[in-house]
């Protein structure tokens, strides 16, 4: 909670000016304790399932799929469950945005400005594992967040980079069906949440992020392919950056409309009025407003990139040729990074199908290409075609590590897997998998050798059994106590 006296001046009179009667509802919602929200996991579990394993009491977020509201003091953060990718915490009105991106199986889709995750995850649910991800921070520090909330997800089609848009947009013209911007806004959504956003707003920041923004979109629209989908979105309340925006965006790019979002009755509509010069359709639009749904504030808009219009033949073509040029180079600059050989991939499958006794199931569900990065191996997507000339921090899903000639299955690989996924499987309760991720060793009832940890369904990592005890494996930097 905030009061008014904490806001600034100077945002708490541009809103009074902008909603009018609406403003006391849109101040009051700031003395109002806010609600939390979390996503359930669909590539890891069904929502009957969840539902019946959740300890929390939870209800349901109207406009996403996968969102619940929980209570504060049951601090799912601190659970077994959490750490095991049943679930993401993610502000409740932030959950609007992928809704609106409507990502599909199958597809290309990039998420251009991503950590700490949110909207990466949720997006993976929706893909079901099939497709190309490639989700990109331009922050090299929270691009390893980014990249540990997609392992913990157990997400095996994303690829995460660390790339500055311009480069991306170099590399892969109208290579994506679909295209996420979650802009950096001056966060006036935040206000509630974060001291530090409302310390660091002022009308010259407002004006300096809607700059940033447009630069942002100009090389995002390059990323779309013709046909294609862009969602802009942010966390702040100011036309500047929102339909203001996106109306200087369409004044520059012509080869893009704005299409209304199918669920649009539950939000509010942007807001024309609020701008001298408008773009059409700019009505359709969505904001959520804290006063009027139990959220903290977001701004969606989604494009679609017309026909062929904008872009030349040649575009079009040269980048899938140089696509498939990138697609085939089986080696980058130091040699043995990326490198894809016939041998390597031959002794993992034997490792994955013999010691892990990894079923057909899971095979089938992971399509790929096994590659190495230094000693680790990786499976990458079918569809991402350069590993060459990004700043990559995570090629696909990283499937096992080689030490001196013999494999260890990687933490990554653990929590891809359901219960069917493989047979050298053990069941924990609670109380051993909390002490599992203390770092503990448990007993161990089964064959010697590696062997994969459920808890409720989740995988929370292998462990290697020998002489009645499970060594545990567990990585040492995600070890605590819950
Ligand atoms: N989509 C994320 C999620 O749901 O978890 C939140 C993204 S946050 C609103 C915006 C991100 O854009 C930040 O992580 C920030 O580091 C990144 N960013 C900042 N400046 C950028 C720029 N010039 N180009 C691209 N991304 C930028």
């Amino acid at each position: 909670m905030c009061n008014e006296r904490s806001l600034p001046t100077a945002f708490l009179a541009k809103m009074e000016r902008l909603l009018g009667g609406e403003y006391e509802a849109f101040l009051n919602s700031y003395g109002e304790q806010r609600r939390y929200g979390l996503r359930r996991n669909p590539l890891k579990i069904t929502e009957e399932d969840f539902l019946r394993v959740m300890p929390f009491p939870l209800q349901k977020i109207s406009w996403a799929r996968e969102g619940y509201y929980y209570d504060a003091v049951s601090q799912p953060g601190r659970h077994v469950l959490h750490e095991a990718g049943a679930y993401y915490i993610q502000e409740p009105s932030a959950m609007a945005v992928v809704e609106a991106l409507a990502p599909k199986p199958g597809e290309r889709i990039l998420d251009l400005c991503a950590a700490p995750g949110g909207k990466t995850t949720q997006i993976a649910g929706k893909m079901q594992g099939e497709g190309l991800l490639v989700a990109n921070e331009v922050i090299g520090d929270r691009a390893k967040i980014l990249s540990q909330n997609v392992e913990r997800m157990g997400i095996a089609n994303c690829v995460v980079c660390s790339e500055k848009p311009e480069r991306l947009s170099t590399l892969f013209s109208a290579f994506f069906d679909r295209v996420l911007v979650d802009a950096p806004c001056s966060g006036e959504g935040m206000f509630r949440k974060e001291e530090a956003a409302r310390g660091e707003w002022s009308e010259t920041a407002v004006l300096m992020c809607a700059e940033r923004q447009m630069a942002i979109l100009r090389e995002a629209a390059k990323l779309v392919k013709p046909g294609g989908v862009l969602v802009y979105s942010t966390c702040t309340f100011s036309p500047e950056e929102n339909e203001g925006t996106i109306s200087a965006f369409l004044r520059e790019n012509n080869a893009y409309d704005i299409e209304e979002i199918s669920f649009a009755d539950l939000l509010a509509p942007g807001r024309p009025d609020w701008l001298e010069h408008a773009a059409p359709g700019i009505g359709q639009t969505a904001r959520l407003w804290p006063h009027r749904l139990a959220g903290e504030g977001h701004f969606v808009a989604r494009l679609r990139r017309n026909g062929n219009a904008g872009v030349e033949e040649t575009e079009v073509e040269e980048s899938k040729a140089a696509s498939e040029k990138r697609f085939d180079r089986k080696k980058n600059r130091k040699g043995n990074v990326g490198k894809e050989d016939s041998q390597l991939s031959g002794e993992a499958a034997l490792f994955l199908e013999k010691e892990l006794e990894i079923k057909e199931a899971w095979n089938k569900k992971h399509a790929g290409r096994m590659i190495r990065f230094g000693e680790q191996i990786y499976l990458t997507p079918c569809e991402m075609p350069a590993l060459t000339g990004i700043r990559i921090l995570r090629p696909g899903l990283q499937l096992l590590t080689e030490k001196k000639n013999r494999f260890e299955p990687a933490h990554a690989l653990a929590l891809s897997l359901l219960p069917d996924d493989i047979g050298k499987r053990q069941d924990v309760s609670l109380a051993e998998a909390s002490a599992w991720l203390r770092g503990e060793s448990l007993s161990s009832q089964g064959e010697k050798g590696w062997t994969a940890l459920f808890y409720e369904g989740f995988c929370i990592g292998f462990g290697k059994a020998s002489g009645g005890q499970m060594k545990n494996h567990y990585p040492k930097g995600l070890r605590k106590s819950l």
